[in-house]
């Protein structure tokens, strides 16, 4: 067994009340790499915060080499607030004003709060890791996706965790910038990390959490620290940049979508049954079909931004409203 030990940095930042930020560090005794797991940098984003509690035992159990450090709770003050940043108000989708922590690393002693709560998470744990993952979530509509820069070695890295989907995107050069993602600062300075989504903000789901705990062992074994291969990297997935085709399906008329017990993730073949059409003007319904087989990365009739706001995930679709977004899936190997 690694020895677990609990931590807890003080933090004392201008405008917010003082408050802890405890950690595990999980230490097998012995050299290796330094994984810092991160979770909740926005405060509606709190799947990643069960993950840790439930990959503890886990990773005492598992660890052979090097240490893990473990933050479940990155950014307190914006979990409070039960909203994507420190002042966000209700129905406000994430903005990147200057309370996202997202583009505040890495920080900034005298900044302000959300640079001071980088800062201080940089100094503490950030210079001494060697990997990371960065856990978030979003809508409920798509499916848990990694979400790597398009660069090999951190695209493979993020393969290892077998989630169903993996989106890799183009920021442009790391290096210019004057600040980063948490993820991207880990990039500018030639670390592996990537930054992942899973299902569903302000909420816990017990599937989701289960795939977070498997993405942590598997990543855990691609960087050696756990022995062992990655598991579940034969199910089926998707692998896909802006430019890969997608068949999105739109409702060809005004009217209720009515759904049909699918969820983000589930595999379909062409002419499968996504759902009913029920339209206003005429009382009649419309079966809306998948024209393509793959898997469905988005599903259900909402709005951009839905989770923050009951009007955004109202099922009735306008004409052209999107119902569902299909991809190919790929193999993995
Ligand atoms: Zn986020």
């Amino acid at each position: 067994m690694a020895k677990v030990e609990k931590r807890i940095i003080n933090v004392n930042v201008k405008n917010i009340r003082e408050f802890n930020l405890p950690y595990w560090e999980v230490d097998s005794g012995r050299e290796g790499p330094c994984f810092l797991l991160t979770a909740a940098l926005h405060g509606c984003e709190v799947i990643g915060c069960d993950v840790m509690r439930r990959f503890l035992p886990v990773a005492a159990r598992d660890l052979v080499r090097g240490k893990i450090l473990l933050l479940p709770f990155s950014n307190p003050p914006a979990v409070w607030n039960r909203r994507h940043n420190l002042y966000s108000s209700p129905s406000e989708p994430k903005g990147f004003g200057k309370d996202n922590i997202n583009g505040a690393w890495p920080g900034k002693a005298d900044g302000h709060e959300v640079e001071q709560i980088a800062f201080i998470i940089n100094e503490k744990l950030v210079k001494e890791s060697t990997h990371n993952i960065d856990m978030h979530c979003w809508s409920r509509f798509n499916v848990a996706c990694a979400v790597p820069d398009d660069e090999s070695k951190q695209v493979e890295f993020a393969m290892a965790a077998a989630l169903p989907a993996v989106h890799v995107i183009s920021r442009g050069p790391a290096a210019k910038r004057e600040y980063y993602t948490l993820s991207g600062y880990f990039n500018a300075t030639d670390r592996l990390s990537f930054s992942m989504e899973f299902s569903g903000q302000y909420m816990l789901s017990e599937r989701e959490s289960e795939l977070g705990v498997r993405m942590l062992s598997n990543c855990s074994r691609y960087i050696g620290i756990f022995d062992g291969d990655p598991e579940g990297t034969d199910e089926p997935s998707i692998f896909f940049n802006h430019e890969t085709p997608r068949a999105e399906v739109k409702a060809p008329a005004g009217g209720l979508f009515v759904e049909n017990g699918l969820k983000p993730g589930d595999i379909v073949a062409r002419g499968d049954l996504l759902g009913i059409l029920f339209m206003d003007d005429s009382l009649d319904t419309l079966e809306i079909k998948a024209p393509e087989p793959g898997m469905l990365y988005s599903y259900g009739c909402h709005r951009r931004m839905a989770d923050v706001d009951l009007a955004a995930q109202h099922p009735y679709a306008d004409k052209d409203g999107l119902l569902a977004t299909i991809i190919p899936t790929v193999r993995r190997t």
